[in-house]
């Protein structure tokens, strides 16, 4: 089910391409204005790539007793990760680039009073320090993980603060490695502090992407990730795991779905685990059948200590243009 150069140019399976060719006129002023924040070259962006470990999920083998405040972004294939290229979510100005994380972090400002932080990147990044980006921008590249005490991954976060006092500021509650007033942060929040990552500033990233924090348009499709390819019976008939099945319904690489409605969690939802993430897509396929589709599902490989996957599996992406 790992990613190859094949799922991508011939899995499409144009079986839908009746469905789809009814949009072409309304597609080019309703792309998206945002991008998940990791391509491979020449892939959709986010395709081929799992989230190993969540937003306020546990990463049991790197931080344990911690909420993860990010999304680590890895090829799911577990081939090297290094030399992905890393993109802007939304369009903003680059407001600082710095640190050894290790890797330098780049942080990018961006209206609403949202940051963006994508670290470990490789040293050779491709902006500068106030340069404006736009969502798909490329930022730099995955480092080559220098130590072994990790595989090579993007960590990415959203959040509401470029310095905050209990975390990063003057008065910081949990201690990190970066020094004083350092702008990435932590990176994790304990486990045991009486503030949810949510409550300090962090946002669960997938719900403020496929949201309608930024007054983002519905997309008019989204197309099917070669991680979800072979999945069957994922059609629901509500926005839940545990809905009625709707039919047989058999996802493969590529395929593109119109997109009817959606239903996203709350970007500040103090849920924890990968259980948490509410990204939800209703869609009409070719039959004329209409039912709700996940944009992730949970993946258990690594888990909290509580034994809740940490993990997401990305099934359907944004539309590229
Ligand atoms: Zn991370």
């Amino acid at each position: 089910m790992g990613w190859t150069r094949r799922n991508l140019v011939l899995g499409a399976t144009w079986t839908l391409a009746a469905a789809t060719a009814t949009h072409s006129l309304a597609r080019s002023s309703n792309v998206p204005a945002w991008s998940l924040p990791i391509r491979h070259p020449g892939a959709i962006a986010g395709d081929g790539m799992v989230i190993r470990h969540g937003f306020a999920c546990e990463n049991t083998w790197f931080s344990p007793g911690n909420w993860h405040t990010a999304e680590d972004w890895y090829r799911a294939d577990d081939t090297e990760t290094a030399g992905a290229e890393v993109l802007a979510v939304l369009a903003g100005d680059v407001t600082w680039i710095g640190s050894d994380y290790p890797g330098r972090v780049v942080i990018v400002e961006h209206d609403l009073g949202l940051f963006s932080m994508y670290g470990h990147l490789d040293y050779e990044v491709e902006v500068t320090e106030g340069q404006r980006v736009e969502a798909g921008d490329t930022l730099g590249r995955v480092l080559a993980w220098p130590d072994g005490r990790a595989p090579s991954h993007l960590h990415f976060e959203l959040r509401d603060f470029f310095l905050n006092p209990i975390v990063n500021g003057d008065t910081p509650r949990n201690g990190f490695s970066c020094g004083y007033r350092c702008p990435p942060g932590p990176g994790y929040w304990p486990i045991n502090d009486s503030l949810h990552p949510a409550q300090v500033g962090w946002r669960n990233p997938q719900h403020v992407l496929h949201g309608d924090l930024a007054g983002a348009a519905l997309p008019p499709w989204v197309v099917v990730a070669s991680t979800a390819d072979g999945l069957r019976g994922p059609l629901r008939s509500a926005p839940e795991h545990d809905a009625a099945e709707m039919g047989n319904l058999r996802l493969r690489s590529g395929d593109r779905f119109d997109v009817l409605g959606r239903d996203v969690g709350d970007p500040s939802s103090t849920g924890t685990g990968a259980d948490a993430y509410r990204v939800w897509y209703r869609v009409g396929l070719p039959s004329g059948a209409t039912g709700w589709l996940p944009a992730f599902v949970p993946d258990d490989r690594d888990t909290g200590s509580d034994g809740r996957p940490s993990g997401l599996h990305p099934v359907l992406l944004p539309a590229p243009d």
